[in-house]
C-alpha cells in the first residue's frame, strides 16, 4: 500500500507524460513557453509501464490518469495506453488534454483501453481563446471533444478555469453548452502553480463566485448520491437532475483530508502532493538497476511522507519549484 502518516491511502496515480505543451494557458505557462525537459530525461514508453506495473501489481494503484503539459504529444500514448491495459490487475485508465488533436486520435485511443477523459474548455469564444490560451485553437478542441464522445468515451468530462474579466462571465453559456450535449463540466478553482508565480487570492475566481455567476440561470442542489469522498469535486444536481455540475474548490474548500493521489512526472520523480516541495527519484532507481521491490520501497517512503494539507491558506506558503505543466495536473 502506498499509505501516509494520517491514515491516508494513495490509489489514484497521475501520470505526467511530458511538460511539453502546444498552448500557453496563462494560468499555466509564460508566453514563451518553458525550458523542456531534455529528451533522455523524460520516461520511456517501457519505462513507465515498468512503473505503472509496480504500482498495480505491489502498491494497490487503481486508476490511472495521464496528464502533462499535454499527453497527445507523445506519439506513443496509444501504446502507452494500450500496456497499463494489459496489467493485472488492469487499472482504470483516464487522461487529461487540451483537446488538440484529439479529434484525430479518440477512436485508437479508445481501441488502446482508454476509459475515460477530461477535455480542458476554458471558453467558447475564439478571441477569448486566443487570449486565455494564446493560440487560435478553439475549433481543434470542440471536434476533439466531439470525437471523444463519438468514440465511445462518454460522460466526457470538461475542466474548466475561470479567470476574472477573461472568461468569468461565460460560466453559464459554458455550463449550457455541456449539458446539451452530455459532458460533465467542472471549474476548477485557479491554484497558484503558474510558472509565472501571478496567481493572486485576489484574482481567483471562488467556488462562490461560481455558484453567484451561475445562479441566476440554474438552480443547483447538492448531489446527495455523490458523497465528495476522496473525489475532489462537489457535484450538483443542475435544474433537480439528472444533469450534474461540478466545482473543484481546491484553495477555498481544500480537499487534502480526503486526497488518494500520487503523482509522477515526466522525468520519473514522484510527488505525494502538487504542493510537494520534494520529490523522490525513482528514474534512477529504474535506471540504476534496482529491483521492483526496491522502487516500491522508495515509492512507499516518498508517500508516508505527504504532509496533512497543502498549506495555500497558510501565511508560510510557498509554491512549489515546479510549475502545474510539469508537474501533471
Ligand atoms: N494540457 C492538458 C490540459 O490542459 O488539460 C493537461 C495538463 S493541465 C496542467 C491539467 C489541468 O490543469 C487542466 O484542466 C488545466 O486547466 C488545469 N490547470 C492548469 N494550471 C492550473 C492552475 N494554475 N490552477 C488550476 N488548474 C490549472
Ligand atoms: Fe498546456 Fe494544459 Fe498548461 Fe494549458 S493548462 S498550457 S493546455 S499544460
Amino acid at each position: 500500500m502506498l499509505a501516509d502518516s494520517y491514515g491516508r491511502v494513495a490509489t489514484d496515480l497521475r501520470v505526467s507524460l511530458t511538460d511539453r505543451c502546444n498552448l500557453r494557458c496563462t494560468y499555466c505557462m509564460p508566453p514563451e513557453g518553458l525550458e523542456w525537459l531534455p529528451r533522455e530525461e523524460v520516461l520511456t514508453a517501457g519505462e513507465i509501464v515498468r512503473l505503472l506495473r509496480i504500482g498495480v501489481t505491489l502498491l494497490g494503484i487503481r486508476e490511472v490518469r495521464f496528464t502533462g503539459g499535454e499527453p497527445l504529444l507523445r506519439p506513443d500514448l496509444a501504446e502507452i495506453v494500450a500496456r497499463t491495459a494489459e496489467l493485472d490487475p488492469r487499472p482504470e485508465i483516464s487522461i487529461t488534454t487540451n483537446g488538440i488533436g484529439l479529434a484525430r486520435r479518440a477512436a485508437a485511443l479508445r481501441e488502446a483501453g482508454l476509459d475515460r477523459i477530461n477535455v480542458s474548455l476554458d471558453t467558447l469564444r475564439p478571441e477569448v481563446f486566443r487570449t486565455l490560451a494564446r493560440r487560435d485553437r478553439l475549433p481543434d478542441v470542440l471536434s476533439g471533444l466531439s470525437a471523444a464522445e463519438s468514440a465511445g468515451l462518454a460522460p466526457v468530462k470538461v475542466n474548466t478555469v475561470l479567470m476574472r474579466d477573461i472568461n468569468d462571465f461565460e460560466a453559464p453559456d459554458l455550463l449550457r453548452y455541456c449539458l446539451e450535449r452530455g459532458y460533465e463540466l467542472r471549474f476548477i478553482e485557479q491554484m497558484p502553480l503558474d510558472a509565472q508565480h501571478g496567481w493572486s487570492r485576489e484574482g481567483m475566481v471562488t467556488a462562490d463566485e461560481i455558484f453567484g455567476l451561475l445562479s441566476p440561470w440554474f438552480t443547483l442542489t447538492p448531489d446527495s448520491e455523490r458523497a465528495r469522498g476522496a473525489a475532489p469535486a462537489e457535484t450538483f444536481l443542475v435544474d433537480g437532475g439528472p444533469a450534474r455540475v461540478g466545482v473543484i474548490a481546491s484553495v477555498t474548500r481544500p480537499f487534502c483530508g480526503a486526497c488518494d493521489r500520487v503523482r509522477l512526472t515526466a522525468d520519473g520523480q514522484v510527488r505525494n502532493c502538487l504542493f510537494a516541495r520534494e520529490e523522490s527519484d525513482l528514474r534512477s532507481s529504474l535506471r540504476g538497476g534496482a529491483s521492483d521491490e526496491e522502487i516500491a520501497r522508495r515509492w512507499q517512503a516518498a508517500v508516508a511522507s505527504k504532509l496533512p494539507g497543502h498549506g495555500i491558506n497558510d501565511p508560510s506558503f510557498l509554491q512549489p519549484d515546479r510549475p502545474m505543466s510539469a508537474i501533471g495536473g
